[in-house]
């Protein structure tokens, strides 16, 4: 053994006793490469959970390492297993999920809720990057001004949308069929892709999961300083080729 590695062994090892195996498992868990050591997968069926795009510590400090974790591989996966079930054996089998979204009102509720967070985080997980925050680019940007005044005048509205949800929900930027921006909130895991009453049907171009599950762990009940870290993270070119290609239609 050289000497340099023998030095470094020991050092872990002083590390090991001074911080215990259960802080050292977790420092592990989250620096687990991409892809190593999943969990095991949802059940089969026609939806499937979409890796995360990155690390679980990328979004660091702004959303934490253990809460991504928890929110992908438990929550979303989750939702992706309750799905199959509903729809096994039966017509929704052979639908996509925007169908299921789109007929929404003549689900089952297990239907709704699972199809919506599937959904809802597949999108999530898009939007987020470590390189993100400032301002919207692109002919978002342009677009945003022109149905809210200003990019700063949609901020407020977004985070009020994100800050008066009561309960779980989440907070939305989508385009309209005319072809306009709106802000809108949804309960649970509805979106604006539902046929439901009460919800203003629209491309989702922006969402913002507003449950407690993903924040609490850092934010404990304060939604404001989370909705707050959120625009530090927002991927703006994923949002803006959203709302290219809701134009598009
Ligand atoms: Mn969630």
């Amino acid at each position: 053994m050289l000497k340099r590695d023998f030095l470094r062994q020991g050092l872990l090892v002083i590390v090991g006793v001074l911080v215990g195996p259960a802080a050292l498992a977790r420092i592990s868990a989250n620096d687990r490469p991409r892809g190593e050591a999943r969990p095991q997968p949802p059940a089969p069926g026609p939806f499937s959970l979409p890796p995360l795009p990155y690390g679980f510590a990328a979004l660091e400090p702004h959303l934490d390492a253990r809460t991504m974790e928890i929110h992908h591989d438990a929550h979303h996966k989750t939702y992706v297993s309750r799905l199959n079930e509903a729809v096994a054996g039966k017509p929704e089998e052979k639908m996509t999920l925007e169908q299921l979204l789109a007929t929404a009102s003549r689900q089952p509720d297990t239907i709704r809720n699972n199809a919506g967070g599937h959904y809802n985080h597949s999108l999530f997980w898009l939007l987020l990057t470590a390189q993100g925050g400032g301002p919207a680019t692109g002919g978002l940007a342009a677009a945003i001004i022109r149905d809210f005044g200003s990019f700063d005048r949609f901020k407020a509205d977004f985070t009020q949308a994100a800050m008066g949800r009561f309960g779980s929900g989440w907070a939305w930027l989508s385009l309209d069929p005319t072809g306009r921006l709106f802000v809108s909130n949804t309960p649970n895991q509805d979106n604006p892709l539902m046929d439901l009453p009460g919800i203003r049907r629209g491309a989702p171009v922006l969402g913002l999961d507003v449950w407690e599950h993903a924040y609490y762990l850092k934010y404990q009940n304060k939604r404001p300083e989370y909705v707050a870290a959120f625009w530090n993270v927002v991927n703006w070119p994923q949002a803006n080729h959203r709302f290219e290609a809701a134009l598009k239609g």
